[in-house]
C-alpha cells in the first residue's frame, strides 16, 4: 500500500523591513523582522517567498523566492541579499522599497541542507548563491565540527564578493576553512584566482577527495549548475549522494 507523505505546512506571516543597503554594486541586503515579535525559525540552506504587491502575467500577486542569509538563532529577524536584475519586476521593486515596508512572507521552505557529518565539503556559489554557505559554515563551527569547509564563490570583481571580510577572517581562525574567490572581470591589483567557478572546481575536488569522502553543494544560476555537477560526474566520477543543489532559476 503506498503511504501518503505529509509535508509541514508553510507558514504564511509578516514581516517589515527594518534595514536595507547595498553591499555590492547590484547586491542590497535586506533585514526583515516578524511583525509578531516571534522567533523566526529556520534551517540554513532553506529560502523563504516573499510577496509583493505586484500581479504577475497572470494577475496573481508576485512573488520571489530568496534564500535565507543569516545564521539560523533566536531572533525575528532574518537577512537576505537581492541582485537587481535587469529588467526584474522583483528585485527591481524590493530595491527601492523603504525600511517600514510590510510584506507577507512564506516560509520557511526548502531542502537544501547539510548534515553536520557530511565530512569534508566544497561550496560552490556564485553571487548572492553563497548566502546558504555562510550558514553551512557557521553551524559547522559552532558545532565544533573539523572536517575541511571549501568555499568557492565565483563573481565579477572583488566589489562583489559578498561576505569577503566575513570569510576571509574565518580562514585565518580555521585552518580547515579555506575561502577561495575566483574573479571573472579582474584587475591588474588582483593576485587570486580568475575565471569562472568551473576552471577550478576539479582541482580543488581533487585535492579535498585526500581528505576522505567529499560532498560538493552547488547554489545559483542553473547553467552554472550544471556545468559543475557535469564535470564532477564526467571527470571525477562524482556520485549521487555526493551532490547537493539549489538552482535560482
Ligand atoms: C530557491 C530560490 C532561491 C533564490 N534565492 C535568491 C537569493 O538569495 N538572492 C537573489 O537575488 N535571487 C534569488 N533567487 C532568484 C529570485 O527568486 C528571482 O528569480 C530574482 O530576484 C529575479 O526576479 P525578478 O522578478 O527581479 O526578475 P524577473 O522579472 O523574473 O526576470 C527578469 C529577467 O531576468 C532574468 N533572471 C531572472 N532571475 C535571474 C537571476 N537570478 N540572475 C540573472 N538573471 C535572472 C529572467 O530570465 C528575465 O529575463 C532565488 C530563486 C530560487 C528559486
Amino acid at each position: 500500500m503506498t503511504q501518503a507523505v505529509l509535508l509541514p505546512r508553510v507558514e504564511t506571516f509578516q514581516a517589515k523591513l527594518v534595514e536595507a543597503h547595498d553591499v555590492t554594486p547590484r547586491v542590497r541586503e535586506f533585514v526583515f523582522e516578524r511583525l509578531d515579535g516571534a522567533p523566526f525559525t529556520f534551517k540554513s540552506g532553506q529560502w523563504v517567498s516573499l510577496v509583493l504587491p505586484l500581479l504577475d502575467a497572470r494577475d496573481r500577486p508576485l512573488r520571489r523566492s530568496y534564500s535565507l542569509a543569516s545564521v539560523p538563532g533566536d531572533s525575528s529577524r532574518f537577512e537576505l541579499l537581492i541582485t537587481r536584475v535587469d529588467d526584474g519586476a522583483a528585485s527591481a521593486w524590493l530595491h527601492q522599497a523603504p525600511p517600514g515596508t510590510v510584506l507577507d512572507v512564506k516560509g520557511p521552505q526548502g531542502t537544501f541542507a547539510r548534515d553536520l557529518d557530511a565530512g569534508p565539503s566544497l561550496f560552490v556559489a556564485t553571487g548572492t548563491g553563497v548566502a546558504p554557505f555562510r550558514g553551512f559554515v557557521h553551524d559547522a563551527l559552532k558545532a565544533g565540527r573539523t572536517e575541511p569547509l571549501w568555499v568557492l564563490f565565483g563573481v565579477r570583481t572583488v566589489d562583489d564578493a559578498l561576505y569577503l571580510r566575513e570569510f576571509e577572517a574565518l580562514q585565518q581562525q580555521h585552518a580547515y576553512v579555506r575561502f577561495i574567490p575566483t574573479l571573472s572581470r579582474a584587475n591588474d591589483a588582483w593576485a587570486g584566482r580568475t575565471g569562472y567557478v568551473q576552471k577550478h572546481v576539479l582541482e580543488l575536488w581533487n585535492e579535498l577527495s585526500l581528505h576522505g569522502t567529499p560532498h560538493v553543494y552547488i547554489c545559483g544560476v542553473k547553467k552554472m549548475l550544471t556545468e559543475v555537477r557535469e564535470l564532477l560526474k564526467t571527470h571525477a566520477g562524482l556520485e549521487r549522494h555526493q551532490l547537493h543543489l539549489e538552482s535560482y532559476d
